[in-house]
């Protein structure tokens, strides 16, 4: 049979398969799987793989086998019942190989009484499911696991391997969900993550977590006068980082970054901690932030310039010329990263999305941590490109439609990257 005529088999057959895949969706974003507790919704997947009958891998991270690696985040809480679950499709051979990856971990659903429909009801309206989880990412996990089930169901054998991979915590770094499987050695010729992107997303910001203590004098309300207020003395950093980050709007240019938000680098003041009692002089006060890198950045100039711009901020005010401020990096200390467009995978997922699509994709640069940098560390070639939705808000939600195409998209890319026999059923 003629590849075209294929093509309209596995477009018409995912077309009439509707409601089966929004059914799918629907009982899988029915068990919340909030970051931290993966462990039910992975079983779910587990025995999903299973009934397509590939080779299931239920694969634990443990903290020794990742914990000295550069990209390594630490974070509280063990790995105990939250696995990554990996089905592999075993090739003949003679082709390449795939791995079409999705995180099933979530954000959490809070505020639950603000949602119009309950987080975990899956409810349809107006051609959009809604649930936590729905758009960021249960819908790209089972657009994978349907584009391959496709093809099986219809006698289309990929020669080369694919690989069906669910992995958690990435909405809190990804280091025992896909590191640990790169670490394990599930590497595949490429990578496409199904995250909700309808471009195609080739590059993430590096970020850098900082925080700055400012040391007051506490005193009783009723002498105030006496004191030294951390919160006053805060107010002259704020403002010169809030300049630093003006700046650097103006002389950091990446263009994948300008083509999400309109601007390549952001600095974020997300926290300020001062005080407990409105009749007391708090004792000291804390502004924690994020500063973003596009690629090429490194890390140590990044907090040279914050340390520099708070230095700045304090010169000539006495009190902080013999207190001066403390700056420290913690949690995310990550760069940028971003993948070759012109390596044969990128160009062949843009042609068929855009030939599925009937629409022209442009390149983008996600502004914060993805999975993706994994993939590049590792000499994976990755691009994330997934259905349309609303995500990490209330009321998410995820457009059916573009489950339906990008389900479409990924079982011609599964044909085209890693060759195939067919053999009519
Ligand atoms: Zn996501």
């Amino acid at each position: 049979m003629e590849e075209a005529e294929l093509e309209r088999m596995i477009t018409e057959t995912i077309e009439a398969s509707r409601e089966e895949i929004y059914s799918a969706l629907q009982e899988l974003v029915r068990i919340p799987s909030v970051v931290g507790n993966e462990g039910n919704a992975q079983q779910h997947i587990a025995k999903l793989y299973k009934g397509l009958r590939l080779q299931v891998d239920i694969v634990e991270a443990k903290l020794e086998e990742i914990k000295d690696h550069p990209l390594y985040l630490p974070l509280p809480g063990s790995y105990e019942n939250r696995p990554n679950v990996v089905g592999t499709y075993h090739g003949k051979g003679g082709g390449k190989s795939l791995a079409l990856n999705g995180h099933i971990d979530t954000v959490s659903p809070d505020p639950v009484e603000a949602w119009t429909h309950k987080p975990y009801s899956g409810v349809i309206e107006d051609g959009k499911l809604y649930g936590r989880g729905a758009a960021d990412m249960k819908a790209g996990l089972i657009a994978n696991y349907f584009a391959l089930k496709t093809l099986l169901d219809l006698g289309i054998e990929p020669k080369g391997d694919v690989q069906l991979q669910s992995v958690i915590e990435e909405e809190a770094g990804g280091s025992g969900g896909l590191l640990a499987l790169l670490l394990k050695g599930y590497k595949t010729d490429a990578m496409l993550i199904s995250e909700p992107f309808p471009n195609l997303v080739v590059a993430g910001a590096g970020t850098c977590f900082f925080s700055v203590k400012v040391q007051g004098k506490a005193v009783h309300g009723g002498e105030a006068h006496l004191g030294v207020n951390p919160i006053g003395k805060m107010m002259k950093i704020y403002d010169a980082l809030v300049n630093l980050e003006k700046e650097r709007a103006e002389t950091v240019h990446y263009q994948l970054f300008k083509n999400w938000t309109g601007q390549a680098a952001e600095l974020c003041l997300g926290s300020l901690q001062a005080g407990d009692w409105p009749s007391k002089v708090p004792e000291t006060a804390e502004l924690q932030g994020r500063v973003s890198l596009i690629p090429g950045e490194k890390i140590a100039p990044i907090r040279q310039l914050i340390i520099d711009t708070v230095e700045l901020a304090c010169k000539g005010d006495p009190w902080m010329d013999a207190h001066p401020p403390v700056v420290d990096f913690f949690g995310w200390q990550t760069e940028a990263w971003e993948q070759d467009i012109n390596h044969p995978f990128v160009k062949m997922v843009k042609n068929t999305a855009e030939e599925i699509s009937e629409k022209e994709l442009i390149f983008a640069g996600f502004p914060a941590g993805l999975d993706g940098r994994f993939c590049i560390d590792f000499g994976v070639p990755c691009v994330n490109l997934g259905p349309k939705g609303l995500l990490h808000q209330v009321d998410e939600y995820v457009v059916l439609d573009t489950v339906i195409e990008i389900t479409k998209i990924y079982a011609l890319m599964i044909m085209k990257w890693c060759g195939y026999d067919y053999h009519r059923i």
